[in-house]
């Protein structure tokens, strides 16, 4: 049996940092679900496809390809087979994402190619709804968060380093707005599991919050 690690949380919480290292530390695979809905919206926006076309949405992503495969412990996004990691990384694709995983027919394809990873491997996964959802059995559930300050914060910095100019009021304008819709969405909102261990990284550090994570594992 493959063990498996579900972090949930709001944008920006720090998950993908925070489940990279464990991943790396544990020698297990990490999986990115945030990064397929970013795929399957890019998809749309390639195909001119607008966020408030829910039937549009629902036919078009049964032909999208999109596909995962690990290079060096790092998880790359295939879409029609071109690895679009970098460019799914935009505010733009983030909001349609948002917009777009509301519907049951793109939720239904990636849940599926999100399931058949962890089945073959062990995982430390993480998104909105994967101890809810996705992995009910995870053998360990996180959920982490952060104020809504510190998380634009992050970002802010995150992009400067980055050379991008962004507003920090507006990215923590955003990042309200898509907690807002994650949370009080229909299917699979974000929502701490009942079992899930809660985790505020307001104030920790990294190493604090992947420590105290590990140390919930009984895995050896
Ligand atoms: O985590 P990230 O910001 O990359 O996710 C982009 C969007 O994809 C989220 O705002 C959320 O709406 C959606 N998502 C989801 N379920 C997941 C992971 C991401 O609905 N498991």
């Amino acid at each position: 049996m493959s063990y498996s690690i579900a972090i949930d949380g709001p944008a920006g919480a720090g998950k993908s940092t925070i489940a990279r290292r464990i991943a790396k530390e544990m020698k297990f695979v990490y999986v990115d679900t945030g990064a397929m809905y970013r795929a399957m919206a890019l998809y749309f926006i390639k195909n001119g496809i607008r966020p408030e076309d829910g039937e549009k949405i629902s036919e078009k992503c049964r032909n999208a390809d999109i596909t995962i495969c690990h290079v060096d412990g790092e998880q790359v996004v295939l879409l029609d087979g071109e690895n679009v990691n970098e460019r799914i990384r935009t505010e733009e694709v983030g909001n349609m994402a948002s917009v777009s995983s509301v519907n049951p027919e793109v939720r239904k394809k990636l849940v599926e190619l999100q399931q058949r990873l962890a089945r073959r491997v062990d995982v430390v996964m993480d998104g909105r709804d994967i101890g809810t959802c996705v992995l009910p059995d995870a053998d360990v559930k996180i959920y982490l968060t952060a104020s809504s300050a510190v998380r634009a914060k992050r970002r802010y910095e995150e992009l400067r380093a980055k050379g991008v100019e962004c507003d920090l009021k507006k990215i923590e304008q955003d990042i309200i707005e898509r907690d807002e819709r994650d949370m009080n969405r229909e299917l699979s909102p974000l929502r701490q599991a009942e079992d899930a261990v809660l985790v505020d990284s307001s104030d920790m550090t990294i190493e604090e919050v992947a420590e105290k994570i590990i140390g919930l594992c009984d895995w050896k």
